[in-house]
Order: structure tokens, then C-alpha cells, then sequence
């Protein structure tokens, strides 16, 4: 396969009461949480899905899917984690990441850079190479109506070996 590889990921969930809102496995104070079967971190599986679709491995609605009782209520990060197993296990790495995350409340600012420390943590890559753009959606949509949380992840795989 070829020296580098690109990938793409999205992912929305609703915001509801009753549920803790988990963002890059950051834990952010909020009236309303993130729905879904697993905590419904947003942000991590839409860079599972931009890891996963770099080398054509499908999404994580197959290696998790949705029925699958032991997937319930499951740590992101584990997801995360399992798709970069399949990254490295294909001899590739993370070049770099770029994600988007587009909240209209709460504000996001001051849990940033845990965030980024996060996915560098789980991706074994230097902070430098996660970036994370803060972005509302001017009052539009479900997003801009309080009603979802999206995120959007563009990355880069280096192949490990020459
Ligand atoms: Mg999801």
C-alpha cells in the first residue's frame, strides 16, 4: 500500500438529559449529555471512523455495532484505542489529525487542550499533531439549536516501513 494513506470521519449525537457529555474522553460540566449506546463520545468515533476509513477497514458500526450488548455503555477510548491497533497491526502510524467540533453550548474553550492531550495520548503522537477547532454553528440546524454535538476528523497515516 502506499507511504501515506488519508481518512476522513463525522459523527453527530443528540444531546439529552440525563447523560454526562464526554468530549475526547473530557468529562465537560453540562445540563445535557451526549445519546448513544456507548458513552457517546463523539469525537473519539469520528476519529475511529477517519482511522478506520484511511485503509478501507470498514466503519465502527462493524467492529461495534450497535446491537451488540458488551458495546453498551463502553469507554470511547476503547474504541479509539482498538481502531489504532488495526492502524499499527497494517504498519502505519498517525501522521497528523485535524478534528472539528461544532457545539453551540457549552463552551468548549477550557477543556481544549485536554482534549488534544487525549488523543495524542492514544494515538502515541506528539500534541503537535492533533489539532482541534473550537466552532459553533451560528444558531443553524440541530447543532445550532442545542440539539446535537458533530465532529469531523481528517488525518494522516504514515506507513511505518519504507
Ligand atoms: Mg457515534
Amino acid at each position: 500500500m502506499s507511504l501515506y494513506r488519508i481518512g476522513h470521519g463525522e459523527d453527530i449525537h443528540r444531546l439529552v438529559e440525563g447523560r454526562p457529555l464526554i468530549l475526547a474522553g473530557v468529562q465537560v460540566p453540562s445540563p445535557l449529555g451526549l445519546d448513544g449506546h456507548s458513552d457517546a463520545d463523539v469525537v473519539f468515533h469520528a476519529v475511529s471512523d477517519a482511522l478506520l476509513g484511511a485503509l478501507a477497514l470498514g466503519d465502527i458500526g462493524q467492529h461495534f455495532p450497535p446491537n451488540d450488548p458488551t458495546c453498551e455503555g463502553i469507554d470511547s477510548s476503547l474504541i479509539l484505542t482498538h481502531c489504532y491497533n488495526l492502524v499499527k497491526e497494517k504498519g502505519y502510524r498517525l501522521g497528523n489529525l485535524d478534528v472539528g467540533l461544532l457545539a453551540e453550548a457549552p463552551r468548549l474553550s477550557p477543556y481544549a487542550e485536554a482534549m488534544r492531550e487525549n488523543l495524542a495520548r492514544l494515538l502515541e503522537t506528539d500534541k503537535g499533531n492533533v489539532g482541534l477547532q473550537l466552532m459553533t454553528n451560528e444558531g443553524l440546524d440541530a447543532v445550532g439549536e442545542k440539539k446535537a454535538i458533530r465532529a469531523t476528523a481528517t488525518l494522516l497515516l504514515e506507513r511505518t516501513s519504507l
